[in-house]
């Protein structure tokens, strides 16, 4: 099924749950930057939730904020009992730890999935693993190749993948040429996300019953957005970019934001 269809019934799915609550799940972003891509992505997030009809609010701070005051901010809302989601828009100012951050989110509002001791899985390989599912994609015994080890994309997706029964193989920059080759030619499911432009080209050989899920989004010298993938790969599905990964991304944070909405 095409994304955009994906999503467009996941989304109507999810407002008849949302319509089934005893009252709207509220989800809560903190700013703390001015940085123009963050906004562009919250006004993506307010926008799903308004679409299956929860609240969301959105919290801006002056970047000069000091870390006191922003965890403070944070624990006022850990302890709203109004509030079931709570996401704290990366990046943050330099001064303030990213770590202290993620962790003094409740984790039973941590929608985002970045807590310690979170329930909820992380947005982006969620959004992926979710949407394989509904591909019909077989995970046990396959053999997944993840190109990428950063904390917020290749080790949670790897992480997954090992818990749907994959074998899963994790490359990254330091990986031979020859071996990326080898991994690639085998695997029957390949998540690229290292950022570069194209990485995933002809020059590899690829299962014509691989799929290819391609979470970069890089700036082209066409000023238009382009995956980590070249398209129209041989295989049997490939995700593309843009219109992928991102709305898997945006999707997967609503449905954690309507499972926390259950669990109060
Ligand atoms: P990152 O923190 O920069 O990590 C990139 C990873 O790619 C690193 O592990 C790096 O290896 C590896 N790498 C770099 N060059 C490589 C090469 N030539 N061969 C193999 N591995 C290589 O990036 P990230 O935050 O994970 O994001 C990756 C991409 O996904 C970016 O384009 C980002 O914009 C995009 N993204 C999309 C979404 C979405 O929702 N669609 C969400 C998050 C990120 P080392 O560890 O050895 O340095």
């Amino acid at each position: 099924m095409e994304i955009k269809e994906y999503v467009a019934l996941r989304k109507e799915a999810l407002k008849q749950q949302v319509r089934a609550l005893p009252r709207a799940p509220h989800l809560v972003i903190i700013q703390a930057n001015d940085n123009p891509a963050s906004d562009a992505y919250i006004r993506g997030k307010l926008k799903d939730s308004a679409e299956i009809e929860a609240r969301a609010t959105l919290l801006k701070f002056d970047p000069s904020i000091s870390e006191d005051d922003l965890l403070a901010e944070i624990e006022k809302v850990n302890h709203d009992p109004d509030v079931d989601g709570l996401i704290v828009q990366l990046p943050l100012p330099s001064h303030i730890s990213e770590e202290k951050v993620k962790s003094a989110v409740a984790p039973e509002k941590d929608v985002d999935g970045f807590h310690p001791l979170t329930t909820f899985d992380p947005c982006t390989p969620k959004g992926i693993v979710d949407y394989l599912t509904a591909s019909g994609f077989s995970f046990q015994g396959a053999n997944a190749v993840v190109l990428g080890r950063s904390n917020i994309v290749g080790k949670p997706m790897a992480k997954m993948l090992l818990k749907k029964n994959c074998n899963v193989t994790v490359l990254h920059s330091k990986t031979t040429e020859e071996d990326k080759a080898f991994y690639i030619h085998h695997a029957d499911l390949i998540v690229v996300a290292i950022g570069r432009l194209g990485f995933l080209d002809g020059r590899y050989d690829y299962k014509p019953s691989a799929y290819i899920v391609d979470v970069g989004i890089n700036r082209g010298e066409d000023g238009k957005l382009h995956g980590d993938a070249v398209p129209g790969l041989p295989v049997t599905l490939q995700t593309p970019v843009p219109g992928g990964v991102g709305l898997l991304t945006r999707l997967a944070l609503i449905e954690n934001l309507v499972i926390a909405a259950k669990h109060e």
